[in-house]
């Protein structure tokens, strides 16, 4: 049957939202989980814009699993976890006055008052770009510090937040009053500017990936499991807020004061404004004073002074409607490219790089900087010889935003993107769904060699002793070919290899022979470089398949109906475990004796394995959260939206539009009595 076209644009635009949170929760994860972000914040923040613009136009489409409607990421599983007694926040952006202005006039809205009978007063402060923690203190002792995590729960970092000095373990009795017998702050702890570069130079020298911000680098310091390493990381703490208990502050700028007594660090950078138009004025002076704070600042944040006023604006699921965070600009440059470079990845993907005359941005200096993919590189017009704007909006490789056309005096030259690889004089072939170009030789040899570093690295296999250097002789010697070749290396032939003793041979063999025993199934298809299959999506896919030959068994839209998993992901992987190369290496790991530890198991043969549903209106019997358990404890699998290849839709009272969207698609539409047998029946 044709669709109307109505459907059919909805269906695009479901699968664009899909695709779109996706590669958010992607991000995400990288972000708040590994503290190594995928992309820059700049750029996360205009996909989130256009996230949140397409769900404003389609409220029927949000998803709970949204990262509209979530604050942070899951959490890391590594650390203890515990359950805020306040949910913490994260903050709505605006980027200039205007939406400034408009936030001022949603608090006039919600609160029902005008300009003409209340002039708002503001607390702006600076927008410490650290990691947001809770500290609750019992009868005035420090008794648990914890991590913003999802906003509902966080990471337990008691131990390593007692090795931050300025925290207080004992508080001071205040002025006039009793000590409540619980306090609960938060705040921000942070890593000084000259910590983080120094971190950063001996990670360099060490050949450690660098963290991309200081923020990140301050969520991994506090996020060890061994509080001697965050003791040796410099960190630091302000508090921004807290809860005061019966010394009921009645504003802002007095719980900062309170803070203060108790003897706390609050941030001395807080001005109070009467209205946004004074706001803008101390944020053009911070912004133009930014680089002289000893810490990162990211933005300025704007709260309302008053507290029964921010209680009567109260929140929205992920941010307080009396607070929003003003963030600066990317970090811009201006320097001449006098080449432009491509380096393979190891799924192939061409990236341009654009060489430069060294310039020094946001505290380093820069002599690269990415032209993302061939139609960047042509749509930006970037010419070598060319004065260009570069920008590095918190991640390590900067970019380049623009040639700057006006200044160029007729020398420069086009840059002709070659129709072969680079490395291995291949044929090159543009990606049907995008604007990227491959090198589609598996054998390429910068594909190899990437593909080999990917699969030792921290989050992959984690061999330690096994750096890209050593790759590289082990390459060069013919001696590795594929990742299994390294688990046959033997003693002696390490030894004849530079810089390698008799010593490390030994440790490094030892270490591979572990390595290859009681494997987490996550990390090693993690390891594996699929393409689109990072640590988040490894996990998702062995919840559901917990062995490789279930992986290899599964089909394309087995994949897609993976709660999280997306179209293109299906896709790819569904032809990795497809390919004959795959299965023949595969084979060979088999043959090597890699045996694998028993992945955290979703039922796979449960009666309901692999159906998908969708649950709408309210249910008489449970909630629709125990509805979606119940499901999927018989192994099928609950989605936030209808599309094609859902196989029940649940009505309880009260369906709303989803109801007849699954009518128009003709899905099979239980009603709560059918849906409680068929429950019952699996
Ligand atoms: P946010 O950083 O926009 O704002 C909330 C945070 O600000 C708080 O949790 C707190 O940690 C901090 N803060 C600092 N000073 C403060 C003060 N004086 N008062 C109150 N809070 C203060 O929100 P978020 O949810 O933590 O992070 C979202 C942002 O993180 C995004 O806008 C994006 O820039 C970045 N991000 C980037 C990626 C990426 O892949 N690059 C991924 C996820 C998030």
């Amino acid at each position: 049957m044709e669709s109307s076209p109505d459907l059919s644009e909805l269906q695009t635009m479901t699968d664009e939202l899909d695709a779109l949170r996706d590669e958010l929760n992607r991000h995400n994860y990288a972000y708040y989980v590994l503290d190594q972000p995928s992309i820059s914040d700049y750029d996360y923040d205009q996909l989130y814009r256009r996230l949140v613009d397409l769900e404003a136009a389609h409220p029927e489409l949000i998803t709970p699993d949204s990262p509209t409607q979530r604050v942070g990421a899951k959490l890391s599983g590594r650390l203890p976890v515990v359950s805020h007694e306040f949910a913490l926040y994260s903050l709505d952006n605006a980027f200039n006055l205007e939406e400034l202005q408009s936030f001022e006039q949603r608090i006039y809205r919600v609160l029902e008052r005008s300009p003409e009978d209340l002039t708002i007063e503001y607390a702006v402060e600076l927008k410490i770009d650290g990691l947001a923690i809770t500290l609750t203190y019992d009868q005035g002792r420090f008794s648990l510090g914890a991590t913003r995590g999802d906003g509902v729960q966080g990471e337990d970092v008691t131990a390593n937040l007692r090795t931050i000095r300025s925290l207080p373990l004992k508080l001071h009795q205040p002025k006039g009053h009793e000590l409540p017998e619980r306090i609960v702050v938060s705040g921000e702890v942070y890593m000084p500017k000259t910590s983080f570069e120094r971190l950063n130079t001996e990670r360099e020298a060490a050949g450690e990936t660098l963290f991309a911000n200081p923020r990140n680098a301050a969520a991994g310091a506090l996020r060890q499991l061994d509080p001697s390493i965050t003791a040796s990381r410099s960190l630091d703490l302000f508090i921004y807020s807290g809860r005061m208990g019966s010394l009921a502050p009645e504003s802002h700028s007095e719980t900062l004061k309170l803070a203060r007594e108790l003897g706390f660090r609050a941030s001395p950078y807080v001005q109070i404004c009467s209205g946004i138009e004074a706001v803008w004025t101390v944020v053009q002076k911070w912004y133009e004073d930014a680089v002289t704070f000893p810490f990162a600042i990211d933005g300025i944040v704007i709260k309302v002074n008053n507290l029964r006023l921010q209680e009567e604006l109260g929140y929205t699921s992920k941010t307080p409607r009396w607070a929003i965070a003003y963030k600066f600009p990317a970090e811009q440059a201006i320097t001449r490219v006098f080449g432009v470079t491509l380096q393979v990845g190891r799924t192939g993907a061409i990236t341009p790089v654009a060489e430069l005359e060294s310039v020094f941005l946001a505290g380093s200096r820069v002599a690269r900087a990415t032209l993302h993919n061939a139609e960047e590189l042509r749509r930006k017009d970037v010419r070598i010889g060319d004065w260009v704007l570069i920008q590095k909006a918190g991640e390590i490789i900067p970019e380049v935003v623009r040639s700057l056309a006006e200044r160029r005096n007729g020398s420069e030259q086009e840059y002709s993107y070659p129709e072969n690889c680079p490395t291995c004089a291949t044929t090159l072939v543009p990606d049907a769904s995008g604007p990227i170009i491959r090198c589609p030789n598996e054998d390429c040899p910068d594909r190899v060699r990437t593909r080999l570093i990917h699969f030792v690295s921290r989050d992959a296999m984690d061999i330690d002793g096994l750096g890209e250097a050593l790759i590289e002789q082990l390459l060069a010697s013919n001696l590795v070919k594929d990742p299994t070749d390294f688990f046959t290396l033997t003693v002696e032939q390490l030894e004849s290899l530079e810089r390698m003793g008799e010593r490390s041979s030994q440790k490094l063999v030892e270490t591979l022979k572990r390595k290859k025993q009681d494997v987490p199934l996550a990390r090693f298809v993690h390891a594996l470089g699929i393409r689109h299959v990072g640590k988040g999506v490894a996990q998702l896919l062995v919840e559901v398949f917990p062995s490789l030959e279930a992986l290899s068994a599964a089909s394309r839209e087995e994949f897609a109906n993976i709660h999280g998993i997306g179209r293109q992901i299906a896709e790819s992987v569904a032809a990795y475990f497809a390919s004959e190369s795959t299965q023949a290496l595969l084979q060979r790991f088999k043959d090597l004796g890699m045996t694998f530890s028993e992945p955290m198991l979703k039922p796979t043969d449960g009666a309901l394995f692999g159906k998908s549903f969708v649950i709408t209106g309210s249910l008489e019997s449970m909630s629709r959260p125990q509805a979606a358990k119940a499901i999927e404890a018989l192994g099928g699998s609950v989605k936030g939206t209808i599309s094609r290849t859902l196989d029940y839709v649940i009505v309880g009272d009260k369906p709303g539009s989803k109801l007849q969207k699954a009518q128009a698609l003709g899905l099979t539409v239980l009603e709560e009595p059918a849906f409680l047998e068929l429950l019952k029946g699996s």
